[in-house]
Parts: C-alpha cells; sequence; structure tokens
C-alpha cells in the first residue's frame, strides 16, 4: 500500500507557505509505515521541534488502475475520510533550502493520520465542507471546492505516473490554517460536521 499526499493544492494554504501555484499538481508520497497506529496519541519525534498539522481530505482506492480518465476517476473510490498530514516543518524548511527531498519531514512513523471512513455515496466531495479543531478551537475549514486540482485530476495526474493498487491511499492537499502542535494538544477532524478524526499530541 502506498500514500500518495497532493502537495499546495489550495492556493490560500500555497500563499501562507510562501509557494507558488503549479500548473500540475505537487506530488509526494509518505511510506505504509507512516500510518498512524498509536491508539493513545501522536508522540512528537526528537528530532524536530516543529511539527504541524495539516488537515486533508483522503480517499482510498479500490481498483487497479493507470492511465485513468477524469470522467472515470471516482469510480476508482468509494470511502473517503480526512486525515492529518503531520509535517516537520523545521525538517522541510531546511531540506527545501538545499533543494533535497522531503520524506524525512513528511514520511516519518505515525504522521499520516486517517479518520473514521464514510461512503461517497453519502456525500459530495466536489463540495464537502471539512474542519480541523485544536483544543476546540476552529483552527482549518476548507471547502473541497477550492481545491487547485480537483479529485478527477488529482486521480489522472498520478496515475499517468504510478499505478493505483486497493487500498492505497491519497491525501489532496490542505487548505489554509496549517499550525504547530505541542504535547498536551488534542486535534478533532470533521466532515460536514461530523466528527470522524480524534488525536491527542503528546
Ligand atoms: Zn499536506
Amino acid at each position: 500500500m502506498k500514500i500518495i499526499c497532493i502537495g499546495r493544492n489550495y492556493a490560500a494554504h500555497a500563499a501562507e507557505l510562501g509557494n507558488e501555484i503549479q500548473k500540475d499538481p505537487v506530488i509526494f508520497m509518505k511510506p505504509d509505515s507512516a500510518i498512524f497506529r498509536q491508539r493513545d496519541a501522536f508522540y512528537i519525534p526528537d528530532w524536530t521541534t516543529d511539527v504541524h498539522y495539516e488537515l486533508e481530505v483522503v480517499i482510498r482506492i479500490n481498483r487497479l488502475g493507470k492511465n485513468i480518465e477524469p470522467k472515470f476517476a471516482s469510480k476508482y473510490y468509494s470511502d473517503f475520510t480526512v486525515g492529518i498530514d503531520f509535517t516537520a516543518r523545521d525538517v522541510q524548511a531546511e531540506l527545501k533550502n538545499k533543494g533535497l527531498p522531503w520524506e524525512k519531514a513528511k514520511g516519518f512513523d505515525q504522521s499520516a493520520v486517517l479518520g473514521e471512513f464514510l461512503s461517497t455515496s453519502d456525500y459530495d466531495l466536489t463540495n464537502l465542507n471539512f474542519q480541523l479543531k485544536k483544543n476546540g478551537e476552529l483552527v482549518q475549514d476548507g471547502n473541497t471546492s477550492l481545491m487547485l486540482h480537483p479529485i478527477a485530476q488529482i486521480i489522472e495526474h498520478t496515475s499517468k505516473y504510478f499505478t493505483l493498487k486497493i487500498g492505497d491511499i491519497i491525501f489532496t492537499g490542505t487548505p489554509e490554517g496549517v499550525g504547530p502542535v505541542s504535547g498536551g494538544d488534542v486535534l478533532e477532524g470533521y466532515i460536514e460536521g461530523k466528527k470522524v478524526l480524534h488525536v491527542k499530541v503528546k
């Protein structure tokens, strides 16, 4: 199973990090060992002092596919959730400055948190509200209609380079409002007001 992530998919988030918007989706990956499996809490690794949350809509691939046309993209996933793409922003900044790959900052253990999956048949993924609360306070408030590259285009573009397999996960990019976490924080993710994700930070 692989975890594909899309970067800079919301204009306001690209702007808050000072990044240019690209014509094609920005793609990076996390290894399957990044899946958050701790039941009790997310532990901030000792090699970073600036871990950020990024709440994103996540889809799960349910069919094998390659070179998928946008009009067929919705046939390749039937459930989705929100997830947190934990990012060691200090390490990422250092790597970006040197022009080096991001993996250490993005693909580390426990960095891919997944919420409870819901059926796509019950929601409109082209106009979906999703939110993150940190310690009860709203910090990210996104809507998928603001994606620069909609899900169909993400699937088309990624499947040109990488065969999509059953169980693969795609993080579709974060809206604005990313920020740091510290020990004791509680993060909660919502889809259309329904709480599907809860993680404690230690
Ligand atoms: Zn992200």
